[in-house]
């Protein structure tokens, strides 16, 4: 057992501006515990607080300021984590600060360089790196990803994501059984047998939350989300398994809603926005207060789900994120005063250790053949499953032989073997039961009558017996079947997820597909166990339905999106990452190439030494002198170049293995800001079409069957919207043919035909003529559809069309 209090660690965010940097101090030299100075600037301090103190004083096990890179976080607050969780003990890590303080820049890292990943992936790579070294034992890793918002639990890895919304799925529920453990009903777990199948798991569930999220809900601030690594080991025979827990949580924002804000009450008064963090700190106060016998757990579905990693069997660790800029100074002084009071709570973390009742029987399967061994040599007796007819025959002699006798001290003698024993007394029960259904004394000549009748029952007893081998049998044969089917199926499985990534090699892998010396000299990750629902398959098909929505969409829309895209700030780093990716590629191309040469390099110095080492032997017999004993000097150098040579590919071999997590790392990361931007540009063109909907009067007409009211700005748009369409075969004879301008093309290629809404122009006012209104390809092309859908989609390409213009600098 290890007796811990719960570590608290402070992280510093970056700030923008650097005359900032006087509102606190990190004071490194005191004895052993470092402090953060938080001090209070004049006029907020005679503002809020009023001739209260100017400056405040907490300790941390370390502070981490705003130089700290990723790595250091990772080295000296996750891995002493992670290794106590490979040794078996539960962990946790949870950041803690208001929204923008940097818990998910810590917790999963940032969205743009692969040096900013964070907490998880890097953990992930160590906990895999770690099991593969250690070959002593058998381990076993799944991912869970939980996120908590409003109370409510979700699995962000649940596989029906793709086609219901977050709110449609089955919520996931806590459990708990008699020994008051925690169980969390739907909630899957997802095998991963390599980090790359890990970080795609938790790359899905990231997008996942990405897509559910929308401004009404703000997930991201509000919610929180548990990253969890289940490990199971077993040592290779033996019939226990521990189990170990690690907990990544990013939390809520923990910003607080002054309720006075006045006299200096600011700081005690505030209250959290997201209820489940003041219950977390509810839990947290009662378990720093000594004697307090009820700990309110069960108030909420956060608390219980973390209820062993506070106060409990778990290691725990906190990292306080910190945005210290002046406006921030309340919350970040409430967020390190919370952290005072977690380092009080001390948990008790113990191995998980179970034993596998499968593992058991088959432990005791053994033990049992190895003693009927033991006996077999001891009697000099094979002893079989089942007695033989014979001995059948043989005891029930005996049996009628000892009933027979008369004398009160005769024995029944079968000897050690509890086969025979207990047939005795079967046999003797069923004699019993005869004469009780009789209601006859058992003479001894109706023994006998019985035992002349003993040949038919042995027909039949035989004859059951028979049925029954027949029926095993059978069933042995299904079962293999079944089996079999298993492993098709699996296979199937594997087969196909192995197309997929080599179809994805065909296309962006430098590796061509011919050339089998390309991914498969990659680390090994044939998993000795199907991976569980496929997660790899399914993130691919999600991202692909969720960015090959553009597929569906129309030209002017995919034309909008054409010029969002480009606009749009993450295309910056979207292409830097492509460039980026591209250089790995290359790299990783370049490095194969040398890897397969110091390959065959290898082979060929193998052989040079092989046909050195014959020929000296060949010179040694052709003089007939025995092999000289000192070292042939140019085999030694052979020899040396080899061993130079295979150090080289193993250094080769190792940079090209982070080279294709780096690659799977980027490509997982453009993958997730093509759905953000595919979803911003959803959001945008929704709100386009909303605002045009309510201030456009166009509207207002559409909503009469009256596209283009007479008012002075709607015949201008009208105008407007028709000469763009006018190149000559547009006929607006109120305007006369217009000059095609360069914005008119353009405008052209985005704007839809207006069809739909003319057409009910159409209908409205027949007597109009035609040619009026109306530009005479689009009607006759057109559906006549009164669908409102495309009604007010076409008023949002006009809208778009015109910010577009706007921001292309057309109009
Ligand atoms: P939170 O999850 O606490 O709301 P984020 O992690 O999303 O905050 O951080 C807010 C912004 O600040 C993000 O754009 C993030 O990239 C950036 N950021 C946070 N911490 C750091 C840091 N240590 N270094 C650089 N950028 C950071
Ligand atoms: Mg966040």
């Amino acid at each position: 057992m290890v007796k811990q209090t719960i570590q608290i660690f402070a992280r510093v965010k970056p700030t923008v501006r650097k005359q900032q940097q006087g509102i606190y101090s990190v004071d490194e030299d005191e004895k052993l515990t470092p402090s953060l100075e938080i001090i209070l600037p004049r006029d907020l301090a005679d503002g809020f607080v009023n001739n209260k103190r100017e400056s405040y004083r907490f300790k941390f096990q370390r502070i981490f300021d705003q130089d700290a890179k990723q790595e250091t976080i990772f080295e000296n607050i996750a891995k002493p984590v992670a290794e106590s969780v490979l040794a078996g003990y539960n962990g946790t890590i949870f950041a803690y600060g208001q929204t923008g303080s940097g818990k998910t820049f810590t917790i999963t890292g940032g969205a743009e360089r692969y040096s900013d990943r964070g907490i998880i992936p890097r953990t992930l790579s160590y906990i895999f790196e770690q099991l593969q070294k250690d070959s002593s034992k058998i381990y076993t890793t799944r991912i869970s990803y939980l996120e908590i918002y409003n109370e409510c639990g979700y699995d962000l890895l649940d596989p029906r994501h793709e086609a219901s919304s977050l709110e449609d799925l089955p919520k996931v529920t806590v459990l708990e059984d008699p020994d008051q453990n925690i169980h969390l009903k739907n909630l899957s777990l997802h095998q991963a047998t390599t980090e790359e199948e890990a970080l795609n798991l938790l790359f899905l569930g990231d997008t996942n939350r990405m897509i559910a999220e929308t401004p009404m809900n703000q997930a991201s601030t509000r919610s929180h989300c548990i990253f969890t690594i289940h490990l199971s080991s077993k040592e290779p025979g033996s019939a226990t398994v521990r189990h170990a827990k690690l907990h990544l949580v990013d939390l809520a924002g923990s910003e607080r809603v002054a309720k006075t804000g006045v006299g200096g009450q600011l700081l005690t008064e505030a209250k959290y926005i997201n209820l489940s963090l003041h219950y977390l700190e509810q839990v947290i106060i009662a378990l720093s207060e000594k004697h307090r016998s009820h700990i309110p757990y069960r108030n909420s579905m956060m608390t219980s789900v973390l209820r062993d990693s506070l106060g409990g069997n778990c290691m725990t660790t906190m990292i306080a994120t910190l945005s210290l800029e002046k406006r921030n100074i309340d919350e970040s002084i409430s967020t390190c005063r919370f952290a005072q009071r977690v380092a009080l709570i001390k948990n008790e973390a113990v191995l998980n250790e179970e034993i596998d009742p499968r593992l058991m029987i088959i432990r005791l399967q053994k033990e049992i053949q190895e003693l009927k061994d033991e006996l077999a040599i001891v009697t000099g007796e094979q002893r079989t499953e089942e007695l033989t007819e014979a001995e059948f025959l043989q005891l029930e002699k005996r049996i009628t032989s000892f009933l027979e006798d008369q004398d009160p001290e005769s024995k029944l003698e079968v000897g050690a073997d509890m086969r025979k024993i207990h047939h005795c007394f079967h046999y003797l029960k069923k004699l019993l039961n005869d004469k009780k259904i009789h209601g006859t004394s058992i003479a001894s000549s109706e023994i006998k009558d019985q035992n002349s009748q003993e040949p038919l029952k042995e027909e039949e007893y035989k004859k059951l017996r028979d049925t029954l081998q027949q029926r095993d049998n059978e069933i042995n044969i299904l079962v293999n079947m079944l089996k079999k089917e298993k492993k098709k199926a699996q296979d199937a499985l594997h087969f196909s997820s192995m197309d997929r990534s080599e179809l994805r090699c065909s296309q962006s892998s430098p590796f061509p597909p011919g050339n089998p010396e390309g991914p498969r000299m990659l680390p090994p990750s044939a998993p000795t166990q199907a991976p569980d629902s496929s997660t790899s398959q399914y993130r691919s098909s999600l991202l692909h339905g969720k960015t090959g929505m553009r597929e569906e969409m129309s030209l002017g829309r995919q034309e909008a999106f054409e010029i969002f895209k480009r606009d749009h700030a993450d295309s910056v780093t979207i292409e830097d990452n492509k460039q980026i990716l591209k250089r790995r590629f290359s790299e990783a191309k370049a490095l194969g190439e040398s890897i397969n040469e110091a390959r065959s390099k290898i082979g060929r110095l193998k052989e040079e030494i092989t046909q050195r080492h014959v020929q000296q032997v060949a010179l040694g017999i052709s003089e007939n002198t025995p092999v000289p004993l000192t070292p042939d000097p140019l085999e030694e150098k052979l020899r040396s170049q080899l061993e130079e040579e295979k150090r080289r590919y193993k250094a080769m071999f190792t940079h090209l293995k982070a080279l294709k997590v780096e690659i799977e790392h980027l490509q997982l990361l453009m993958d997730k800001a093509k759905v953000k931007l595919q979803k911003e540009f959803e959001a945008w063109w929704a709100e386009e079409a909303t605002s045009l909907q309510v201030n456009s009067p166009a509207v207002n007409s559409l909503n009469h069957m009256k596209p283009f009211p007479q008012t002075p700005e709607s015949q201008h748009e009208r105008s407007q919207l028709l000469s763009n369409k006018s190149s000559g075969d547009w006929k607006v004879p109120d305007q006369g043919p217009q000059v095609v301008s360069c914005s008119d093309v353009y405008a052209r290629k985005i704007l839809p035909s207006p069809g739909p809404l003319l057409h009910s122009q159409e209908q409205s006012s027949p007597s109009t003529p035609l040619e009026d209104r109306i530009p005479e390809r689009p009607v006759s092309s057109v559906p006549l559809t009164g669908d409102s859908r495309t009604d007010s989609d076409i008023l949002a390409f006009i809208k778009a069309r015109q910010s577009i213009l706007q921001r292309t600098g057309f109009q």
